[in-house]
């Protein structure tokens, strides 16, 4: 297993060289808000070693990192009062593994349905297609998850 990728943007948050709202981070994991949330308080928790495949990861890697997304859930739902919290694995975006904690309005929430688009050739999943917030705000929300304020 190799431990990083140079062309990796998740490996460069755990290295410190490109920018996150860090919620959480341990020897095993890091947490960080997602930059396109559907809704405040979105986030992600991903090992610190590069494993594109969720799948792939040893056992307890993969327990320790629900047991964290689940404490962000928690606190998630305290803070931001989601009617669920929702777990999403998929790794499209980026192939470092990474589990989005996803607050839950709505039942269309669990299924991006906002990043669904229609094009001439139908629908289209376009990540793009929710707004990015700006840093301000993504650490304004990752102090509340953590439990600054
Ligand atoms: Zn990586």
């Amino acid at each position: 297993m190799k431990h990083t990728n140079a062309q990796c943007v998740f490996c460069a948050i755990v290295a410190g060289t490109s920018p996150a709202s860090v919620v959480h981070r341990d020897a095993q994991c890091m947490a960080f808000m997602n930059l396109r949330p559907l809704h405040r308080g979105e986030c992600m928790v991903i090992p610190l070693v590069h494993i594109d495949h969720f799948t792939d990861m040893p056992d307890d890697l993969a327990a320790h990192i629900m047991v964290v997304g689940r404490r962000l859930g928690r606190r998630m739902m305290r803070a931001f009062a989601p009617k669920r919290v929702g777990y999403v694995v998929h790794g499209f975006g980026v192939p470092h593994a990474h589990l989005n904690v996803v607050p839950l309005h709505d039942s269309s929430d669990i299924v991006s349905a906002k990043h669904i688009v229609s094009t001439d050739s139908g629908l289209r999943i376009a990540h793009d297609a929710v707004p990015l917030r700006t840093r301000a705000d993504l650490d304004a929300d990752a102090a509340v998850l953590r439990g600054d304020q």
